[in-house]
């Protein structure tokens, strides 16, 4: 549930909405200007399902595996609860942040990216879809 400023999970500083691919508008994701990561909910996750042809403009890196290891506290959540780690089976760099509460998304900077090139946006959904069982 949105109840106000979110901040980023890593960095604290206020996340900024952004619209990161052009040819889909109505997709937001709120983007932390100072480590670049996403934070996406699970409206705009299932949006960004419906068009698996998505060009995101940035492309960034992948942050190390200590920083991946950090665990993380729900941006959206009140009170303050952490954030699930989920492997990627097609990319173990890549290390996906999920709510069980509110089923959004925390991507560092890069693993957009990282997955779409992959073309492993469905491992992103089965992730999803898990926690949507629980
Ligand atoms: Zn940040
Ligand atoms: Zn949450």
């Amino acid at each position: 549930m949105y109840l106000g400023p979110m901040n980023c999970p890593r960095c604290a500083v206020p996340l900024v909405d952004v619209t990161p691919d052009l040819a889909l508008p109505d997709v937001h994701s709120l983007s932390c200007p100072t480590c670049h990561g996403h934070w996406l909910a699970q409206k705009d996750l299932e949006r960004l399902e419906q068009d698996t042809e998505v060009r995101w403009l940035e492309l960034r890196h992948i942050p190390p595996p200590e920083l991946q290891a950090e665990l993380l506290t729900c941006p959206a959540c009140t009170p303050a609860r952490h954030l699930n780690k989920i492997e990627s089976h097609a990319d173990r760099k890549v290390v996906l942040d999920a709510c069980e509460h509110c089923h959004g998304v925390w991507l560092d900077g890069g693993e957009l990216e990282a997955i779409q090139q992959k073309g492993v946006i469905p491992a992103l959904f089965d992730a999803v879809r898990f926690l949507l069982r629980r």
